[in-house]
């Protein structure tokens, strides 16, 4: 147990992962900008490389600065490890290839960020692994879906950009009922909101790009593992961890690191053979925002909840989509697994369809039209066009995105000066 696992949210944002270094001193957490580490000798590189022994080797493989980072995202979700990437999508793509190989298929939620999408319908058919959708609202599909070839479940807390919720523990009693685990993209809530692995996750996927930096300076991503799947419960279906390792010369994970074993594993072969880690400094502007993770969220929440209840009001906007709405279809849904919380994405449908679309867009001031959400700063953008413009028309749909709809990542600015920019920009989209 660590020094930090008894304080509450608010303060493992803050300080938990580092311990001041006694050399240095130093009070924040240091940049280790260096691509590899001194071994003491040759006995202590050995024990290194055949994971006898825990220490730096090497920047792509572990880094002290992204160490904080992962102890402090483990932390935060109640995981026994985390681990750092080069992006969301790097973080995603490690996790996937970890549990499934050629032959084999996931089930995945059909609502998804457009690059997931592509990632699980495309670029990993290609190698031969499977993606089977179902609908977050019909959990009772992942029984119907699975099979002995079936490696993992795969959810967004809340769809990006449908804002739909899943039934957590129902999504993971399937998941593990089919023998496989669940992972659980946490980006758009973040564990200041929801902690999935208290629900039934077995790992959270992270683009760190979002809300937890929330300064939009870097793009990163992370992995945490729960350490609650027994990988040695049937080691025929999960050899990587339970049978001998012809990497290590015949090292078992679950006998040599635990309960640690996915995240090891990951660590000591995706990081080690593809690559796609996270640079120090990245991890020193994320570990920065962390810092304020639990400020910032509840009032990017608030200025989300007063939004989502003007715009429904404002006569160019057909529809608005925020879970907060009472008649918002997974209201109960965020009710009973968020709270008083329902994330700070709005989506929202405009009068008059695309064309009002692009001009209301091309019409904003204070918020900024791009690619992103989880930004301090109010983003906008046409999602039908852009982040899931490669989805067929009958996809776009199953991931709730209409051709008329936008998406609004809300920032922490004043609420009255983000009104007053929406309010001028629908009313050139309508005139
Ligand atoms: N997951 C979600 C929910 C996202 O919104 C995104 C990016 O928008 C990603 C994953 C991918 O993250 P990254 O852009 O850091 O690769």
């Amino acid at each position: 147990m660590s020094k930090h696992d008894d304080y509450r949210l608010g303060t493992k944002a803050v300080h938990a992962g580092h311990t001041p270094d006694e050399s240095s001193l130093s009070r924040a957490v240091p940049i280790y900008a260096t691509s590899s580490f001194m071994f003491r000798d040759t006995e202590h590189a050995a024990d290194l490389f055949a994971l006898k022994e825990a220490g730096n080797i090497y920047s792509r493989l572990m880094n002290p600065t992204c160490d904080v980072l992962e102890r402090r995202l483990a932390a935060l979700d109640g995981g026994v490890g985390a681990l750092t990437f080069a992006s969301g999508m790097a973080a995603i793509s490690a996790a996937v290839m970890t549990l499934a190989g050629a032959g084999e298929n996931f089930i995945s939620s059909r609502s998804l960020y457009g690059g997931t999408w592509t990632l699980f319908s495309q670029t990993l058919s290609k190698l031969g692994i499977e993606v089977r959708f179902f609908d977050v609202d019909r959990p009772e599909q992942i029984a119907e879906l699975a099979d002995d070839k079936t490696r993992f479940v795969y959810i967004e807390s809340m769809g990006n950009p449908k804002n739909d919720v899943p039934d957590f523990r129902v999504v993971a009693d399937a998941a593990h009922a089919a023998g496989v685990p669940l992972i659980v993209d946490n980006t758009v809530l973040t564990p200041a909101v929801l902690r999935p692995i208290e629900h039934g996750a077995d790992m959270v996927v992270y683009s760190t790009t979002k809300y937890l930096g929330g300064h939009g300076v870097h793009v990163g991503g992370a992995i945490v593992d729960s350490g609650n799947f027994e990988w040695a419960a049937d080691a025929d279906r999960w050899p990587q961890f339970a049978k001998p390792d012809a990497s290590y010369h015949g090292a078992v994970f679950t006998d040599v690191v635990g309960n640690k074993a996915f995240i090891v594993h990951i660590r000591t072969h995706i990081l080690r053979d593809m690559g796609g880690c996270m640079s120090p400094f990245a991890a020193w502007t994320f570990l920065l925002g962390l810092e304020t993770l639990h400020l910032r969220l509840p009032r990017h929440m608030e200025n989300a909840r007063i939004l989502a209840g003007w715009l429904a009001e404002h006569p160019s906007v057909e529809s608005v989509n925020h879970p907060s709405l009472p008649d918002h279809p997974f209201h109960a849904m965020a009710r009973k697994y968020l709270h008083d919380a329902w994330g700070a994405i709005i989506g929202f449908d405009i009068k008059g369809g695309k064309d009002n679309c692009i001009k209301f867009i091309n019409s904003v001031k204070l918020i900024s039209h791009l690619a992103n959400i989880g930004d301090a700063k109010t983003l906008v953008i046409h999602p039908a066009s852009t982040t899931h413009q490669q989805l067929s028309d009958e996809d776009q749909l199953a991931a709730g995105v209409r051709p008329q709809y936008i998406r609004l990542s809300v920032g922490i600015e004043d609420i009255a000066d983000l009104k007053a920019d929406l309010d001028q920009a629908l009313w050139e989209a309508y005139c």
